[in-house]
């Protein structure tokens, strides 16, 4: 593995302008005693090999992708100052970059309008747009898909709101005939809607969902913390462009830009469509707000010190690769859609695994064939071991049955879920590197599977 760091001398010169901004300010020496920097740092470096390699392309597990060049540098230079986006008195620079980028990504989904701000995470996200939901239908009931994260289950249990959950159909999404029972039966406020649950990048069925609000009349809040971006690229299956499509409709939306939006950690965005839900955030600071007239990014959000670099990282990015179709940025997805789409191709064509279902977007998940749940829970297991041997990073997924009653015809279901193989393509060099990705998996699932056979007689 290779880390970039050829645009490091970047950043010397950008700090060296950042300097000229305070020029007329007295001088003050700093030096840092560069031996014991050196040290701990080194020490540091050391411990942080113990990782996974995220940034490699042949990491194919969990959703983690490295931040581009432009985040890294953009958020390092601005540690220097180290705004706190609470207040403009905080971050004046940049609480007016974090407007600027939240309003492109309002843009991308179709909102001229709206209230938005960054948060530290796609939960913290949440729980805003689940605040604001249960503020304006008290003691109405929140449901998501079995399949939504579990965040929103434990922010409602945060909030006390009751929530249910509502079952998936056999493509992994929200299951309407079951959404529509629970509306007839129950006192419904708000339909959380997933597009790209987080184990297998699902889309829940929107335009179905908008039809039921105008008979029922709930909210709609899309958490879209990791498929959001998806809304920009061109190669999308018809069903879940038709999601995408709509989804300027629902009255909340999550995106978190740290998982497909370049970013590092700390970064995730709450947009609401009615820009007047920031009336429910209304409290008085004695401490914060004495610099301007204008309305301070603390004043819409209820987290307090917030990271001003995860805006000026973001704000970067989103000038060198604007949030547009056709663009380089929407590009780097169509890449990592291919990749998926390529790698289930060659799944579906190999008699040793089952796919249950195409990917929505650029995850895959797969079983293992084998003639129990237990047994092919297990194989999956040695071939996730096996592959990290091979230096191949995978990730497991536990699903229900019922996903795979249909395509799984045979297997004996000695237990109630299976787990799976999941891969998250979200890199775009994933696409070059898919060949060597699936003779890595094939090798290895050859080895299991002749390891197994021969303890089996
Ligand atoms: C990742 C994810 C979350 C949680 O976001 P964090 O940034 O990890 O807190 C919520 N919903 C979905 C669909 C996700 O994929």
């Amino acid at each position: 593995m290779t880390l970039e760091t050829e645009s490091l001398g970047l950043l010397q010169e950008a700090l060296s302008r950042l300097e000229e901004g305070f020029h007329s300010l007295p001088k003050v020496e700093h030096s840092p005693n560069l031996d014991a920097l050196r040290i701990v740092l080194l020490e540091v470096a050391e411990r942080m090999q113990d990782n996974y390699p995220y940034p490699h392309p042949l990491y194919v597990g969990q959703m983690l992708k490295p931040p581009t060049e432009i985040a890294r540098l953009a958020y390092m230079l601005s540690l220097w100052i180290n705004p706190n986006n609470h207040a403009l008195d905080g971050g004046r620079a940049s609480s007016a970059m974090e407007k600027e980028a939240v309003a492109e990504i309002a843009k991308m989904f179709g909102w001229e309008y709206h209230l938005a701000h960054l948060t530290s995470s796609g939960t913290m996200a949440n729980l805003e747009a689940l605040w604001v939901a249960g503020n304006l239908h008290p003691n109405k009931k929140v449901v998501a898909s079995s399949q939504s994260h579990y965040t929103h289950s434990r922010i409602c249990g945060v909030l006390r709101i009751p929530f249910q959950s509502v079952l998936c159909n056999s493509l992994n999404r929200m299951d309407i005939a079951a959404l529509k029972k629970l509306l007839q039966e129950d006192d419904i406020g708000t339909v959380v809607v997933t597009l790209g649950t987080t184990a297998t990048g699902s889309i829940d069925p929107l335009p179905e969902i908008l039809e039921l609000q105008s008979e029922y009349g709930f909210r709609i809040h899309a958490d879209t913390a990791y498929g959001g971006y998806f809304t920009l690229v061109d190669n999308l299956d018809d069903s879940t462009r038709a999601a995408y499509d709509c989804l300027k409709n629902v009255d909340s939306i999550v995106v978190d830009p740290h998982k497909h939006g370049l970013q590092p950690y700390g970064c995730g965005c709450i947009l609401f469509k009615d820009p007047s839900v920031g009336k429910l955030y209304k409290h008085d600071s004695p401490y914060t707000y004495f610099s301007s007239e204008e309305l301070h990014l603390g004043e819409i959000s209820l987290e307090c010190s917030r990271a001003g670099s995860s805006a000026v990282a973001l704000w970067a990015t989103q000038r060198l690769l604007p949030l547009i179709p056709g663009g380089e940025f929407a590009g780097y997805l169509s890449k990592s859609r291919t990749a998926a789409l390529t790698i289930f191709e060659k799944l579906q064509n190999d008699s040793r695994f089952i796919v249950a279902f195409p990917p929505e977007l650029d995850i895959v998940v797969w079983v293992v064939k084998s003639q129990s749940a237990s047994e092919s829970s297990r194989l999956a297991k040695e071939i996730f071991k096996v592959a990290e041997q091979e230096k191949l990073y995978l990730a497991l997924a536990n699903l229900p049955k019922e996903l795979f009653l249909e395509s799984g015809e045979g297997i004996n279901w000695d237990q109630d879920s299976i787990t799976c193989l999941r891969s998250c393509l979200m890199k775009p060099e994933h696409l070059d590197w898919i060949d060597r990705i699936w003779q890595t998996l094939d090798a290895v699932t050859t080895k299991v599977l002749k390891l197994s056979m021969s303890i089996a007689t």
